[in-house]
């Protein structure tokens, strides 16, 4: 193995002024979790970038690993010499020479931040390609569309090379911008939702609704191997199970069918958001989208979002299904998300459910019944798992 570090760039992160110091902080500490296992991995983390040194640790796990933490712009495996230039030529040699096949052509793209060094961008570039050119047969330049760039930096501390260049997640680092509460069903939208707000930094604890003996332990399997999913982007998440069968149950015997959806849809976000509370969130995010369906017009969400002042975030709400669709194909929850298990929705969807409710309609439907004690209780009964990367559920085992 040539490479011996690993150099990360942060991007929009170094724009961020006085809060750069938490943002790297904690873009360390996330990456610093996600390679617990990967052997004896230091990070050093400076103003503008970050270095793996890798001791031994593999590259390539490491690089994928990498591509999903969110706080990262690129990075790139390096090789460190000191600033001398014979040194740097005999590394730029083993790197080309290493990534090189026959009919490959090349191209240096040197950059001196450190303007002490005697030697400026582009005369390394024409030293470094001549050293190449004479060393390796059959080789050419080409600057428009080069087989392999090799890039070179002079910086205060060394001279870093690297031939790849990798693009990161990008976003901000998970957990920099407080946490939320992702209500998770275990469709195709949700997992989305939550993806997008790690993203930006929101640390995410999960909530699903579920309805035994309507749904079946798979189901609840189901969100626990999308919660799974979920890690690779943030460590470990909290998912919250939240018995709801016999609130179901009395919505049913209270409120018309026409008007069950709404107010289903209303105590599952009065019940996220008591969990909220007891957690220390600071929001709740759905996967709805506008117009998906009956429960996701402008007037549903006005008669649903009404039971709270929270602020509910919708990352999906101006999206396509089949944009949804594409990204949870990319972060690996669409297999799992359409697998058949009914969640506790569709087991208790009305054949005709109101697209356009009214706000005064539901609080008067529901008016007839004393809620409060069975919100309660669901919030009390409430089971909560960690979920990590090696997390396996016990009731699944027995399953089989
Ligand atoms: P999804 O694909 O996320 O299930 P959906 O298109 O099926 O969404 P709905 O069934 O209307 O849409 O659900 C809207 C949102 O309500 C979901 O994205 C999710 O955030 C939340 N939700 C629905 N059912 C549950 C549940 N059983 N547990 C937790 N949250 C739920
Ligand atoms: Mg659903």
């Amino acid at each position: 193995m040539i490479y011996d570090r690993v150099l990360i760039r942060y991007g929009e992160l170094s724009t961020k002024g006085r809060n750069r110091n938490v943002f790297v902080t904690k873009l360390k500490k996330n990456i610093k979790d996600i390679m617990k296992n990967e052997g004896n991995i230091q990070i050093q983390a400076g103003r503008d970038r970050m270095y793996l040194l890798l001791n031994g640790a593999s590259y390539e796990r490491i690089k994928e690993k990498l591509s999903n933490v969110f706080g990262i712009q690129s990075f790139s495996p390096v090789v460190r010499t000191e600033k001398n230039i014979e040194k740097v030529k005999e590394a730029a040699l083993t790197l080309v020479k290493a990534n090189f096949s026959p009919g490959n052509t090349f191209k240096i793209n040197a950059r001196r931040s450190d303007k002490t060094f005697e030697i400026d961008s582009q005369e390394m570039n024409s030293v470094l390609g001549a050293h190449i050119l004479k060393n390796i047969d059959g080789i050419k330049v080409d600057v428009k569309h080069p087989d392999i760039e090799l890039l070179v930096e002079v910086r205060k501390e060394g001279v870093f090379l690297s031939c790849e260049w990798v693009k990161g997640a990008g976003g901000l680092p998970a957990g920099v911008s407080g946490k939320a509460m992702l209500l998770l069903s275990g469709g195709i939208d949700s997992p989305v939702a939550g993806y997008m707000m790690m993203k930006r930094g929101v640390e995410i604890e999960a909530v699903h609704f579920f309805s035994p003996p309507y749904t079946s332990e798979r189901a609840k399997q189901k969100v626990i191997d999308l919660a799974k999913k979920l890690t690779s982007f943030g460590g470990t998440i909290k998912l919250h199970i939240v018995p709801f069968t016999e609130i179901q149950q009395k919505i049913h015997e209270t409120v018309p069918a026409n008007y069950t959806m709404t107010s289903t849809r209303r105590f599952m976000l009065t019940i996220a958001d008591e969990i909220r509370k007891k957690n220390g969130g600071l929001a709740l995010v759905t996967g709805e989208s506008l117009g998906q369906v009956a429960s996701q017009t402008m007037e549903s969400m006005l008669a649903i979002n009404d039971v709270t002042s929270t602020p509910v975030l919708r990352p999906l709400i101006a999206m396509d299904k089949l944009e949804i669709i594409e990204i949870s194909r990319k972060i690996g929850t669409h297999d799992i998300s359409i697998l058949p298990y009914e969640d506790c929705c569709t087991i208790f969807t009305p054949p005709s459910p109101k697209t356009k409710p009214k706000l005064e309609r539901v609080e008067h439907y529901e008016s007839f019944f004393d809620f409060e004690p069975y919100v309660r209780e669901a919030v009390e009964k409430t089971e909560t798992l960690l979920i990590s990367e090696e997390f396996e559920s016990k009731e699944f085992q027995d399953l089989f």
